[in-house]
């Protein structure tokens, strides 16, 4: 045989996952993953939610094809997406000048907009937060879309660098593009206020840059309203954006891989030309989308019944999250941690970003079997009442 394959090079263990993997190998019965963003309850179990399971019993039941679906999905799916998203009421959506697409999860929007700006859109470079979601950066690089990087966050006072962000973006040049999170900023949990994202909407908009906003866990951090308010700072009348939702975390679907791209344009004529290439990004890169978890998503979403279950089974995990913050921050307390922990129960969303130093972290994988990630990100929807005396005691042993 001709030996094509032997000089392919390993590629290196993707942070997150890899960690994922290392924590399954190990054989202790007390260990504590805190690394992958994946909701987990008080038992470590990540549950099918029930209105989930309602949802797929009636979409079972009704399904009549397995044809192809349009290039973007289903079209009432984009419209309940941007439903959710904008509020029924919203301009974008009485004027039409928003379309979405369904994709395969968060990261199928974020790779959309990846080839979409090469393609498009060449010379923009695309700005991130420092820090960000580790897949960003790859993301982007495999669509050879070039990036940089915004101040984020502020590690003497565990806070918003807000103005150095601010100060940053003044001076970007008109043509390239922001990706923020639009809720629950993964990792540092931090995200701006009202009037900090109406400051940072109108820099945007006065610059001539385009705004991209990855919404990732819109009713994760204070609620589905309140998650949302940053976003709609950016759809003022005539403004241009592009948000890239998944429902991977408030549905629960990960393995369903659900999520959205909607690009909103100055008009609704605009709008289809952007969509049409949109749509021969996607023909190239998937060709039309998996049918069954925006069915799921779709199903919830347009039955008041089932929403409101949902809002509650939502409500639920984000109760939990915070209050596994306020047992954290006591218990750090309690076993002596020293400094004062007291940002965590601030920050919002799954993570936070404990300030734990590389070496702190890896004597905790090490000596304690508890894994998290090497920028000290925790996810603390793996604290439950039962591993947070462990964790905080190996916490204390790695800080002494
Ligand atoms: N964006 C952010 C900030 C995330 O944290 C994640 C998932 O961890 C995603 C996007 C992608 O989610 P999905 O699993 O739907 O691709």
């Amino acid at each position: 045989f001709v030996t094509m394959f032997e000089t392919v090079q390993a590629a290196p263990v993707d942070p997150i996952l890899g960690l994922t993997d290392a924590y399954k190998a190990d054989p202790d019965p007390n260990k504590i993953n805190l690394g992958v963003g994946v909701y987990q309850d008080a038992n470590g179990v990540t549950p099918v939610l029930p209105s989930v399971v309602e949802a797929t019993r009636r979409v079972v039941a009704a399904e009549k094809t397995k044809s192809y679906l349009p290039i973007p999905g289903s079209p009432q799916y984009g419209a309940a997406v941007q439903r959710l998203m904008l509020g029924a009421e919203h301009e974008v959506i009485a004027s039409g000048r928003g379309s979405t697409s369904h994709t395969p999860g968060g990261t199928g929007a974020l790779r959309v907009v990846g080839d979409f700006l090469k393609q498009n859109l060449p010379a923009a470079k695309l700005w991130l937060t420092d820090p960000t979601w580790a897949n960003h950066p790859a993301i982007f690089a495999a669509a050879g879309v070039a990036t940089d990087s915004v101040p984020y966050f502020d590690s003497a006072t565990n806070g918003l660098a807000f103005d150095a962000l601010l100060a940053k973006l003044r001076t970007l040049p008109a043509g390239d593009a922001v990706l923020l999170h639009g809720c629950c900023h993964n990792p540092s949990g931090i995200d701006p206020t009202v009037e900090q994202w109406q400051q940072i909407a109108q820099t945007l908009a006065e610059r001539g840059v385009l705004p991209v906003l990855d919404f990732a866990y819109q009713g994760f951090g204070i609620g589905l309203e309140e998650d949302a308010q940053g976003l709609r700072e950016f759809c003022q009348t005539g403004a241009e954006l592009i948000i890239c939702s998944s429902f991977s975390k408030n549905f629960g679907l990960y393995r369903e891989r659900v999520g959205a791209v909607t690009f909103i344009a100055a008009d609704a004529d605009r709008r289809d030309v952007v969509q049409s290439q949109v749509n021969r990004v996607i023909r190239t890169l998937y060709s039309n989308p998996p049918a069954h978890g925006a069915a799921l998503v779709q199903t919830i979403l347009d039955d008041d019944a089932l929403a409101t279950q949902w809002q509650a089974e939502l409500a639920e995990m984000r109760t939990r999250i915070n209050g596994m913050r306020t047992l954290l921050v006591k218990k750090l307390a309690e076993h002596g941690v020293p400094g004062d922990y007291s940002f965590i129960e601030k920050q919002l969303g799954m993570f936070s970003f404990s300030g734990l130093t590389k070496q702190q972290v890896e004597r905790l994988k090490q000596e304690h079997s508890i894994y998290m990630v090497g920028s000290g990100r925790i996810n603390v929807a793996g604290v439950s009442a039962a591993n947070v005396d462990r964790l905080c005691a190996a916490i204390a042993a790695v800080c002494g």
